[in-house]
């Protein structure tokens, strides 16, 4: 018996056609997404004389595209009066309809320099070897710690592959404009400070407009779930690089008026928001620390996974996330690893 329904977080809310104006220009429209915890993206709409800007145009999903023409239409903006799209990050629910947009419109796409999905073989251009190592490794092959690689319906699998060597099939956008470390950006008639964010991916990026005090979060900072950290990456220690971008917002957060995140409910309390997310990876260290503690021997990252995540979350990417508590923590200097046939075992040091 379960007692009282547990509240909705707004990240998991399905997609209603109602359009609200979130910051001076800004309209928040939604998109259809059914992925575990998501029930929609927010694509947001900047009007300029030459035109519109879009961030994140969905899934891509005919149900979604079918979504973002009506959610233009309300708007009274046909899609080739589109000349931007700003693809915050490589995640499939961030650029699905950029390609589309682009076929039909011209519009330029707008990402981070270092975007690039996790089976596209190209690199982009001018990547430095620390920069190369912040990206996902295939998540296909054997994982690092020794765990089972993830388990994924073959046919799925063969889209990921293929899709490596003909983008079109995913519809993974190709950038024409990436971003790198330049103090202003000129987008949808107003000058933004691009903030580079990895940890949730390479290539996150945030833009914050001083002048409103708006900043378009992405899934970096989202208002109630914290985004997922993977340890399917070359970097030794992805958690530390999340928490150098949480500082990094930290830093001028009491000039964020609004956050808009990629999912759920636009939110003020930037700040406290990035302050929870970054107590809530805190609590699941001490955490790890505890059970590590409680079982007085060594244990693999699945054997942690299990503890640290609710049955229905288990899976490769709750091994993925324990790996890069784990590894954060024996850089610490907090736990030492052993390597077992293949597969790491972890235990607090004494
Ligand atoms: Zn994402
Ligand atoms: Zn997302």
């Amino acid at each position: 018996m379960s007692g009282t329904p547990r509240p909705t977080k707004s990240e998991q809310l399905q997609a209603t056609d109602e359009i609200t104006e979130v910051a001076p220009g800004i309209l928040r429209t939604q998109l259809p997404a059914n992925i575990t915890g998501l029930g929609h993206v927010n694509m947001y709409v900047m009007e300029d004389d030459r035109g519109v800007t879009v961030v994140d145009p969905g899934m891509p999903t005919k149900a979604s595209w079918q979504a973002l023409q009506e959610r233009l239409t309300q708007i009274g903006v046909p899609v080739r009066r589109v000349h931007t799209v700003i693809v915050t990050h490589s995640h499939p629910d961030h650029y699905g309809g950029a390609e589309r947009i682009r076929a039909e419109s011209g519009a330029d796409i707008v990402t981070h320099r270092l975007f690039r999905t996790f089976f596209d073989p190209t690199e982009p251009p001018d990547l430095s070897v620390e920069e190369a190592a912040t990206f996902m490794r295939s998540p296909f092959d054997p994982p690092p710690w020794g765990g089972a690689p993830m388990k994924m319906e073959f046919g799925r699998k063969m889209r990921f592959r293929v899709a490596g060597r003909i983008p079109g099939l995913l519809k993974v956008p190709t950038p024409t404009v990436r971003i790198g470390d330049v103090e202003r950006v000129t987008l949808a008639g107003r000058q933004w400070v691009p903030v580079h964010t990895p940890g949730h991916t390479a290539d996150h990026l945030c833009l914050f407009d001083p002048e409103s005090g708006t900043l378009l979060s992405g899934d970096h900072v989202l208002p109630t779930i914290t985004p997922h950290i993977s340890g399917l990456t070359a970097h030794g220690d992805p958690l530390t690089l999340f928490f150098g971008s949480l500082d990094k917002i930290a830093a001028f957060s009491a000039d964020v008026r609004i956050s808009l995140p990629a999912h759920g409910t636009p939110f003020t309390n930037t700040g406290e928001r990035v302050e929870q997310i970054k107590q809530h990876h805190h609590d699941r260290l001490d955490k790890i620390r505890s059970v590590s503690i409680n079982l007085d021997r060594p244990a693999t990252v699945n054997e942690f996974a299990q503890h640290l995540f609710s049955a229905r979350s288990q899976g490769s990417m709750a091994d993925s996330e324990a790996y890069a508590h784990l590894e954060h923590l024996r850089i610490l200097g907090d736990f030492d690893q052993r390597d077992v046939d293949g597969v790491y075992e972890y235990v607090i040091r004494h």
